[in-house]
């Protein structure tokens, strides 16, 4: 066993974590735990743009985005957040210019913006140009962007090394427990400030645009040591993924002029969101497009709809909506190639002259560790601060995104709150002591990887992944009601203990063993699922991605506040509720 000592210790090498290290280095001596090689993690996956008001097309202010946000996210994000969010923005993307991030152009050489769902001009509805992109690989360039300065920086690098325990002293954090993945060896990490900056968790479900590492770990390691988990019931459905695949199709399509069609050539959209269209927030569209399904209007009877981008039709719907613009193929093969690239390998279609056959994919989540804005955790839903201990990017929940997350909001989110806990941590770190190991810190961790190891049931860890994850997909995807939720966390339970108690792995080594680490991951998907399951149930109205079909209508009397799902000394979900933070905008219905 190594013991490490740093004073700040960031787990996850996305665009949260880099940007926190970043800004922590600068002051503090910074490590960075990634279980992936950084430059893989999936902010650079991202592809359609980062939001900031810059105005560089037309006219925008932050206020309009802080408005468009709020909306979006049906009132549940905290307006105090979002106007952290939305206002730093602007700096934070032309910091990133500044560091030499590779942006698409105006003609006269500024940073080119597109449209994107729920992004509007305040004062018209209609869709304003707010996202920044490069190409369709704007996560790439940032990822890469923020690596290479990171280096510059002398942070220090553990990659390759999975974090599986936290060990706490009292509530104060001591060390995080991380084996490394090519020799098997636990290493201790010892700090006096940490960040979990670990993403998302898509894996709990069938159809994903997420990565197969996205298992969220983070999460399950504080959620196992009593931090809460807050908004949990708010999983956010793409409409776009590759049908079958769920391979992401960014909203930058739609951006651009694509629009869906259904079985039988029509844009729906026009029926649900008359003003703005296909470029709806993500919730009202996914579900658009599962009533047509579900309607009998899929196209050859299948369950999806195309979205089309092939000149023709974009140019058809740009006259009829009277803008004096065409576009054509090269176009399109210029703002959109990773697109393209993806359906000509994954599908042999062509998008430039074939629409491309889309169902919604599950995508992000809005809820996870409860922070505030400076991305210091709570523990519970009075607010307590837990000192030393922060969270930052998909893995958190400011709450920024509310009940559903708007396009380009995510990117905005991991810069703009990276660097607010980067700073946070490194002032914290300067009038902090380390705090004392307790006698054996890996034992929880060797605990957990020796019932894995040991266990000699008969069920593959594949397949019970899958169970979980059609479980996830019937009762707790899309829409919802109460006897399918109920039956999910009947479900989900009996499965946690065929994990405890039926599993087996063939892999008894130790040098990459990923037969243990895919098993270890699999437990941490299933508590993530009982969580959201069950903060699900409690929720008995429809709010932004919590659509259910026994309780049709929002309800701000009892609901307009936060879950905080924690998991008591018994082992069962305790759950409490938090208020929203409310000051410019009081909750209206939302109209699109
Ligand atoms: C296909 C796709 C396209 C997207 N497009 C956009 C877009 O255009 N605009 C937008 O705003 N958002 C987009 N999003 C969402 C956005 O990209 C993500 O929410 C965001 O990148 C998450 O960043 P992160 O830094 O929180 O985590 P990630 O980038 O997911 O990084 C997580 C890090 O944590 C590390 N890690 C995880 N578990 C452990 C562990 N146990 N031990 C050690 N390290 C660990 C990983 O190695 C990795 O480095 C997209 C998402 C997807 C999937």
């Amino acid at each position: 066993m190594q013991v490490h000592q740093f004073d700040a210790v960031i787990i996850g090498a996305g665009g949260a974590g880099l940007m926190a290290a970043l800004y922590a280095s600068e002051q503090v001596n910074t490590a960075v735990i990634s279980k992936l090689y950084p430059t893989r993690s999936h902010t650079g996956a991202a592809q359609g743009g980062i939001g900031a008001a810059l105005g560089n097309l037309e006219e925008d202010h932050w206020e309009w985005h802080a408005f468009d946000t709020v909306k979006g996210g049906d009132y549940l994000a905290d307006q105090d957040a979002v106007d952290v969010l939305c206002k730093e923005a602007v700096d934070t993307v032309i910091e990133l210019e500044h560091m030499g991030l590779p942006f698409d152009r105006t003609p006269d050489g500024k940073i080119s913006q597109r449209r994107f769902g729920g992004h509007t001009n305040n004062e018209t509805g209609k869709p304003v140009r707010r996202a920044c992109h490069a190409a369709d690989r704007t996560g790439h360039m940032i990822l890469q962007t923020l690596y290479q300065q990171c280096i510059k920086n002398n942070v220090n690098f553990f990659d390759e090394f999975q974090v599986i325990d936290i060990v706490m002293n009292g509530d104060r954090p001591a060390a995080v427990i991380a084996i490394e993945i090519g020799t098997g060896e636990l290493h201790v990490f010892q700090a006096k400030a940490f960040m979990f900056a670990t993403g998302g968790w898509g894996k709990v479900w069938t159809i994903t645009s997420n990565a197969y590492t996205l298992t969220g770990d983070g999460n399950t390691v504080l959620y196992r040591r009593g931090i809460p988990m807050e908004d949990m019931e708010f999983y956010q459905f793409h409409p776009t993924g590759i049908y079958r695949l769920g391979i992401l199709i960014t909203e930058g399509v739609r951006g651009e002029g694509g629009v869906l069609l259904n079985g039988e050539g029509e844009r729906f959209m026009e029926r649900y969101a008359p003003t703005i269209k296909d470029l709806a927030s993500r919730d009202v569209v996914s579900r658009a497009i599962y009533l047509e399904l579900k309607d009998g209007r899929g196209v050859n009877g299948k369950p999806y709809v195309h979205l089309d981008v092939t000149p023709k039709t974009v140019n058809h719907y740009l006259k009829e909506a009277g803008e004096n613009r065409s576009i054509d193929a090269h176009y399109i093969e210029s703002k959109l190639p990773d697109i393209l690239d993806f359906c000509r390998t994954y599908l042999g279609v062509n998008p430039v002259s074939e629409p491309m056959p889309v169902q919604p994919t599950a995508h992000y989540a809005m809820g996870g560790i409860p922070t505030d804005v400076d991305c210091r955790v709570l523990g519970d839903a009075e607010g307590t601060v837990i000192p030393g201990l922060y969270a930052a990017g998909e893995a958190a929940c400011v709450s920024v995104h509310g009940a559903n997350r708007l396009g380009t909001n995510s990117l905005v989110d991991l810069v703009v709150f990276g660097r607010r806990g980067g700073k946070a941590m490194a002032d914290y770190c300067k009038g902090a002591e380390f705090v004392e190991l307790p006698a054996n810190p890996t034992a929880e961790a060797e605990a957990q990887l020796n019932r894995i190891r040991q266990s000699k049931g008969k069920t593959r860890v594949a397949t019970l992944r899958k169970e979980m994850q059609a479980v996830m997909s019937e009762y707790v995807g899309v829409f919802r009601e109460e006897d399918g939720m109920a039956k999910a966390v009947e479900q989900v339970r009996e499965l946690k203990e065929r994990f405890e108690n039926d599993i087996c792995i063939d892999d008894q080594g130790s040098i990459h063993n990923y037969d243990l680490l895919e098993a270890w991951c699999l437990g941490s998907l299933l508590d993530l699922a009982e969580v959201t399951a069950v903060s699900a149930l409690a929720r008995k109205e429809s709010r932004g991605a919590h659509s259910r079909e026994d309780f049709k209508a929002r309800d701000d009397v009892n609901f307009l506040q936060h879950t905080f799902a924690a998991m008591g000394p018994d082992g069962k979900i305790a759950l409490s509720y938090k208020p929203v933070v409310i000051d410019r905008y009081q909750p209206k219905e939302r109209v699109y």
